[in-house]
Parts: C-alpha cells; sequence; structure tokens
C-alpha cells in the first residue's frame, strides 16, 4: 500500500514537473476543461481566436482548422501541452488575454503599437497585406481614390481590426467617407454585394477566400498596408518566452513554412 502510494505520488511530481519544465502552467489552467490534461497528463493553454478568418482560422465541421491552429499544435508538442481553441469575436479577443481567460491568441493577429499597450506579442511568424475589395464594376480603382480630394465613400470593414484602425484615422477622422463596422469580415462581404458599402478593407488572404466564394468582386492591385502578424499574449506573459523559442524552432526547421504552404498556393 504504502509503496502503491509512493509511486503515485512519485508519477505525480514526474508529471507536473515535466509540464513546469514544459512551460504549460498558463493563466488558464485550472479553470481549463480538465478532461484532457487528466487522460493524457499533459496541461492545457487556451488559445483564443476567431474563426472567421481563412486560411488562418475557419471551421471545418466542428473543428477549427488553419494555419494559426496548426502552428498552435506544433508549438503546443513542442512545449508537451494540449491546445484548446476558444472561438469568439475578434474584438472579444484582447479582453480574454487581458482577462486571463485565454493563455494567448493567434487570429492573424497584426502587431501594432496600441494592443503593444494592452498585451503582449511574440515574434511575427507570418505577414499580411491590407487590401481593398470593391465590385467588379467600382469607379474605385485604386487604394488612392479613397483619399482623394473630395471622397465620399462608404468602406467596410471588421471591427476592431487594422483595417478598422486605418481606415478610421485615413477616411472617417479626414472627412472622406463613412466606415462601417462590421462583427465578421463575412458580414462586411455581404454589405458589399448587395451595394450597402462601396468597398472593405481586409487582411489580402481572406480577401482572395472571400472573393473566390462571391460573384462580381475582385481586389483592387493596389495595396494599403503591409503587416507583421503575431502571437498576443497577456502582458509579463511567462509564455511568451516559451513561445518564442518554440517558434524559432519551427521557423528555422521550415515546419512554419511547410504549414503556410499547405493552405496558401504560390500566387
Ligand atoms: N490582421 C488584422 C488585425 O490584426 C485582422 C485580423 C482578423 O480579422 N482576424 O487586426
Amino acid at each position: 500500500m504504502k509503496k502503491y502510494l509512493k509511486t503515485i505520488l512519485a508519477t505525480t511530481m514526474i508529471l507536473s514537473m515535466t509540464a513546469a519544465l514544459a512551460g504549460c502552467g498558463g493563466t488558464t489552467d485550472e479553470q481549463a476543461d480538465g478532461a484532457d490534461a487528466t487522460d493524457s497528463g499533459a496541461e492545457t493553454l487556451v488559445m483564443a481566436t476567431s474563426a472567421d478568418f481563412p486560411p488562418y482560422e475557419f471551421f471545418e465541421g466542428q473543428e477549427v482548422v488553419g494555419i494559426d491552429a496548426d502552428i498552435a499544435k506544433a508549438i503546443g508538442t513542442k512545449l508537451g501541452c494540449e491546445v484548446k481553441i476558444e472561438d469568439m469575436n475578434f474584438d472579444a479577443i484582447i479582453p480574454s488575454l487581458t482577462a486571463g481567460k485565454a493563455d494567448f491568441a493567434m487570429a492573424g493577429m497584426t502587431v501594432t503599437k496600441d494592443r503593444l499597450k494592452s498585451v503582449d506579442f511574440s515574434d511575427s511568424y507570418a505577414t499580411g497585406v491590407q487590401v481593398v475589395i470593391v465590385k467588379e464594376d467600382s469607379t474605385i480603382k485604386s487604394v488612392d481614390d479613397l483619399f482623394a480630394e473630395g471622397a465620399q465613400h462608404t468602406v467596410g470593414v471588421q471591427t476592431t481590426t487594422t483595417g478598422d484602425l486605418y481606415t478610421t484615422k485615413d477616411i472617417e477622422k479626414k472627412n472622406l467617407g463613412t466606415v462601417e463596422r462590421y462583427t465578421k469580415g463575412a458580414d462586411a462581404i455581404a454589405a458589399l454585394t448587395t451595394g450597402k458599402i462601396d468597398c472593405v478593407v481586409i487582411d489580402k488572404q481572406p480577401a482572395l477566400k472571400f472573393v473566390e466564394a462571391n460573384e462580381g468582386l475582385k481586389i483592387l492591385e493596389t495595396e494599403y498596408v503591409a503587416e507583421d502578424y503575431a502571437i498576443a499574449l497577456a502582458k509579463g506573459s511567462e509564455l511568451t518566452e516559451k513561445i518564442n523559442t518554440a517558434l524559432q524552432e519551427l521557423i528555422a526547421d521550415g515546419t512554419i513554412q511547410g504549414i503556410i504552404d499547405t493552405y496558401i498556393k504560390a500566387e
């Protein structure tokens, strides 16, 4: 009996030591659904995302898949942790980190000065570009048309994204048009196809998917802004350094590029 107890204790200690060494123990370990943790001996990290952003994150049946989901899994494997993906609206992601409800966020999220005031970012793992989607017969021919003197366009964006931040600053604040904010990128696209708005400013990769899925839309050739995507974490999170180490290894051995190439075919 005694021996049995000792074995259990030793095993438990080894398991928790492994988890500690591996870098789990994020803010939400205790809150997270413990089933996986108990079954496999691995701890759980909760990842916040907004699964309406193909090919970075989207639903395939009940499951969230995509570049970010695959990279998160690869990082989880390196750290010896299970990754549990929580889907939410994009504007809820940063609040979920600051409230300690998620350990990290991957959502094709751009590093911005403003966001750095409330969260930390990992090293960048991909680049993105803001583009403009218009109807095929639109009078808007280039991005500069949006900023031309006397311009008065209605621009659709996903709320709190960088598309929202840039157009608010460059268009709305300068009285060059109106910005309509939608919870989901797909809702902005629907407003464009029904003629409620004149264009949508959104990241290029989801833009390509939306244009492919909707007749009569095109992406302007001139691009708006280039950006860096990174993983967001609560300020001061101990996980940031561990994630960066894992990311650098996954970049160096080609895993990240392999994942990106699976979802984005060379143009
Ligand atoms: N890259 C943009 C941003 O960070 C959009 C991200 C998204 O909609 N998932 O704001």
